[in-house]
């Protein structure tokens, strides 16, 4: 309890107010029953463990200037001081007894778990000596850098142009590709950003309000909007926690969620539910007409007796026998969308955007309901990501890399959104290129992608890979395949901006290293952020700022300017620096709310670690444009551009800015898609699944998995280290449902066999109503492993053997489970759980969708009682099978050049972004 909560005056609040803290006083309780007074630095920073940015508060004793506790920061304009339970567990992390506190160099072969201590001297001039040498000898493209827990907004991609390579490569295709692919079609912008707190119906594709993407600060406002009157409903086939709050909860079978929202919008515009005028106004319908119905009466009346034609199949009792839920259901759930006009809020994210082939149709379909009802960036409506989102700007800023990396952006896949990085294996196993210097950042594709054996396989293989530096401040199981294991800094350990589409306005959040802020609040006067840190752990600003100073030391290749800094001409750049810069300059308002409290912005966001820059934004796309005389008008589209470059709309007589699509408008018709090999997606469609019914053998048995599904409690495979999670959440037994149960014979707790096209693994089953039938399900997060003691944290990893049965065939085997260990913290000796769960992953060959590229995640599986060898936890995989299922899918997708020789569309942003002339195809 505070002391300073209970003087008299004071009130009982929720936090500690700012103005106090520079001094916090409470009783230590674990001293108690004495009153011990501890006295505290209350230091922000933001959250490391999932994406959505939330800030905390680290209590810092003042006299042992160790980290005491996290809690929320009731400043942070999108947490506003309440987190998950992820949040406060960095202390856990922090305190971890087993991380890795100092760079590490392997001393035998790849993964034989045998590792030297070096200095960061070395790790420097050894690593950046290769990266020179490439650089030198022309081979950029085989320098990557692949990035798992994203951050660093826009600074990777500074430094990487800086560097003049192609080399960004994300964990974005088994994520989100998928979804956001469907989005950026409509309107340029690739994630929704709903206003769920003034929503009148809010529709979630997912379990969104308990583990979706910026998942706190986004169920704080579904609540918010619950509480104010809004219906929820929810679609998924398993009765998640949001599901059993929900008002509607429609099992959809997975795949079939397209088919439903359809049937939804031929409902809203059958019954004159629709806001007409708006989509009169907003949608290219014009461009539709001249397209598909050419020589028709081109009349908004035309084309709407087009569009009902399109979509007529799409009915309520189409829609029932394709997903399983109930006609009535479904037309009294559009309804209530449809009455909700203006102020319909939706998410779809991961699950079924993620787990289907097609995926990015279902964003399209769902975005199409937020059309036809009016809800474009409207108070209670879904707004384009972009508009609540803060991107920092630099004072100089390198120009787009003349290079293009094959192994990235591949013919094949020209429009899919972001890399095709989980095929980096299956590329450089079929000789499409090598890699000499690649970098792993808070990234575990061995253990979180699909087909993790071929990853080992490649990782092992110094032809292909010729150095490996894993950045993380955990232990993985790709870190393992490591030449460097480099301990980086966690989210109280480390620089970052962050700014996140939480809520309808935009925010700043700042990641500082807490202690030391701290020791500069009390004084003293610090130059590199490991000085404050624990062992030698960094944080990457600094690495990437001496990287690039070793592999240019004299500047003559043009790096090394980038890395200086703004206020010393040729001086390396500090990290204070470029914050002081970005918040000094580049963040509207921030400077002038410093002043107001006789701060300098860079103190303001170190002492309240968040600042929000503006409210709402309002509809930027009514925005009016000045243009230049001569400027040209698009007969079609209204669009108006002059010398080369598009500047608005025009619209009702005013030129406005319209959205960043060809046509300036919302593209219900994609001509991108008719011109780019998928003339038959171009409107919002239904794609059938790879796992749709008609694609399972009932005779073999063949069953839906579902393997997609986050928990609240856990981050993936960072949290593997957090004690108070894993205390919580330790196990993935198979969902399935009662009357599959039956007719297998099988009931909880007994170990079935999970046989995939490339394998199997052997799971305990939970017998349940709560998953559709023909559905199981498995939960990811769970089956963390280690092959070496010392290589992972035994809160949550078994030890494993792998054992190589043939050239190609593996078999993973549990050898010791989840137990009591000693060591620092007395709390690993109490640990009472034997159960680490099962690592399912590994069995999932790649399925990378022939439009957006992102994995399929669903699977079509066997289920069937374990058989006599099996034992808990295996995990068998034929890699070369798993070839030969990429070859199947390769073959699915419409390789590119498209118009004008093009390798992607150039109004479709890709990340780290070359020159134009890069686009186009020699
Ligand atoms: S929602 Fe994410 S950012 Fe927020 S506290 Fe939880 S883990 Fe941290």
């Amino acid at each position: 309890m505070s002391i300073d909560r209970l003087l008299p005056g004071s009130a009982l609040t929720n936090y500690p107010p700012a103005e106090r803290w520079d001094d916090w006083r409470e009783y230590d309780p674990r001293e108690w029953p004495r009153r011990v007074e501890r006295r505290y630095l209350l230091v922000p920073t933001t959250c490391f463990n999932c994406e959505a940015a939330c800030g905390l508060l680290a209590y810092v004793d003042k006299e042992t200037l160790r980290v005491r506790r996290f809690e929320g920061n009731p400043l942070h304009p999108a947490s506003r001081g309440r987190n998950c339970a992820k949040g406060p567990a960095t202390i856990n992390q922090v305190h971890d007894p087993e991380r890795i506190l100092y760079p590490l160099k392997r001393a035998g072969r790849r993964g034989s778990g045998s590792w030297q201590r070096v200095s960061w001297e070395q790790v420097l001039s050894e690593i950046g000596g290769r990266i020179r040498q490439a650089f030198l000898e022309g081979r950029r493209n085989e320098v990557m850098y692949h990035v798992g827990r994203p951050g660093h907004e826009r600074t990777m991609d500074r430094i990487l142009k800086a560097w003049g390579i192609d080399g960004h490569n994300s964990h974005t295709n088994v994520c989100s590709a998928s979804a956001r692919l469907g989005y950026a079609l409509w309107s340029g912008y690739d994630r929704p950003s709903p206003d769920h707190a003034r929503a009148r119906f809010i529709l979630l594709l997912s379990s969104h309000l308990e583990a979706g993407h910026y998942f706190n600060p986004h169920a704080q406002r579904i609540i918010e909007g619950k509480l104010a009157g809004a219906k929820l409903a929810v679609m998924d086939p398993r009765l998640s926690n949001t599901a059993s709050v929900a008002d509607f909860w429609l099992p959809t079978y997975p795949g079939s969620e397209a088919a439903v929202l359809l049937a939804m919008a031929n409902v809203i515009l059958a019954e004159g539910l629709a806001d007409l005028e708006y989509v009169e106004k907003w949608t290219n319908w014009r461009e539709y007409m001249a397209e598909r119905h050419h020589g028709v009466e081109p009349s908004f009346a035309a084309f709407l007796a087009a569009l009902r034609e399109h979509y007529q199949e799409f009915t309520p009792a189409f829609a029932e026998a394709e997903s399983g839920v109930p006609r009535e259901t479904l037309v009294q759930v559009a309804r209530l969308i449809g009455g909700a006009r203006g102020a319909f809020a939706s998410h779809v994210w991961r699950g079924t955007a993620s787990g289907n082939l097609g995926g990015w149709q279902v964003a399209r379909a769902l975005q199409f309901l937020t059309v036809l009802t009016a809800s474009v960036a409207t108070p209670g409506g879904t707004w384009p990501h972009a508009w609540n989102k803060y991107k920092p700007v630099f004072w100089e800023e390198p120009s787009g890399q003349r290079q293009w990396n094959d192994l990235l952006f591949p013919k094949e896949w020209p429009l899919s959104h972001y890399e095709m990085s989980f095929l980096l294996p299956h590329f450089l196993k079929e000789g499409r290129g090598k890699l000499d210097v690649y970098f792993t950042r808070v990234y575990n594709p061995v253990w979180t992608n699909p087909d993790g054996l071929t990853w080992m396989e490649v990782l092992r293989d110094e032809a292909l890979v010729g150095l490996h530096a894993a950045l993380t401040p955990t232990w993985n199981e790709t870190s393992i395949f490591a030449d460097y294991v480099l301990p980086m800094g966690l989210g109280s350990e480390r620089h970052d901006i962050q700014s996140q589409e939480t809520q309808a306005g935009r925010w700043i959040s700042f990641r500082q290293p807490v202690l030391r802020a701290a020791r500069e609040r009390m004084g003293e006067s610090l130059r590199y952020t490991y000085e404050s840190n624990p062992g030698q752990v960094w944080e990457e600003d600094e690495f990437w700022i001496e990287l690039s100073w070793r592999i240019d030391p004299d500047g003559g290749l043009g790096i090394r300017r980038w890395f200086e800094s703004p206020y010393r001409a040729g001086e390396k750049l500090t990290v204070t620096e470029y914050y002081r810069w970005i918040f000094e300059n580049a963040v509207p308002g921030l400077p002038a709310a410093a002043a107001k409290l006789g701060l300098e912005p860079l103190e303001y966001m170190r002492r309240h670690g968040a600042f929000l820059i503006e409210g709402e934004v309002g509809p930027l796309h009514e925005k009016p444009v000045s243009v230049p005389a001569g400027a040209q008008v698009d007969a079609l589209t209204g669009r108006v551009s002059a010398g080369g470059k598009t500047l608005g709309l025009e619209l009702d007589g005013h030129v406005v800015a319209g959205f960043p699509t060809p046509s300036r408008r919302l593209e219900l018709f994609s001509k991108t898609l008719a011109e780019w090999g998928w003339p038959e997606q171009a409107l919002p469609g239904y794609v059938r699944s790879h796992v749709d019914r008609r694609n399972l053998d009932r005779a073999r048995g063949e069953m839906l998995l579902l393997p997609t599904f986050r928990l609240p409690t856990l981050i993936h495979t960072r949290s593997g280290n957090a004690k108070y999670l894993n205390e919580i959440s330790h196990r993935n037994p198979l969902w399935i449902h009662t009357s599959d149960a039956q007719r297998l014979g099988l009931t909880t707790g007994d170990l079935a066999r999970v046989t995939t096209e490339i394998g199997y693994f052997v799971n305990h089953v939970w017998v349940t109503e709560s998953i559709a039938p023909g559905v199981v399900a498995c939960s990811h997060h769970m089956g963390r492993w280690r092959l070496h003691d010392g290589e992972g944290s035994r809160w949550s990893t078994a030890r494993v053997v792998l054992e190589a049965q043939t050239e190609s065939r593996y078999r993973l085997r549990l050898v010791e489970q989840v137990g009591p260990f000693s060591s620092a913290d007395p709390d690993s000796s109490r640990i009472w759980w034997s159960d680490g769960g099962v690592h399912q992953n590994l069995t999932f060959a790649v399925h990378p969708d022939p439009v957006s590229g992102m994995h399929c995640w669903h699977q079509k599986v066997v289920v069937a009682g374990a058989q006599e060898e099996d034992r808990y936890g295996d995990v068998c995989v034929d890699t070369a099978r798993s070839m030969a299922v990429y070859r199947e899918w390769l073959a699915l997708a419409r390789p590119g050049p498209g118009p004008g020789r093009l390798r992607r569309p150039l109004w479709l942003d890709r990340p780290l972004r070359p020159a134009d002339e890069m686009f186009v195809l020699d």
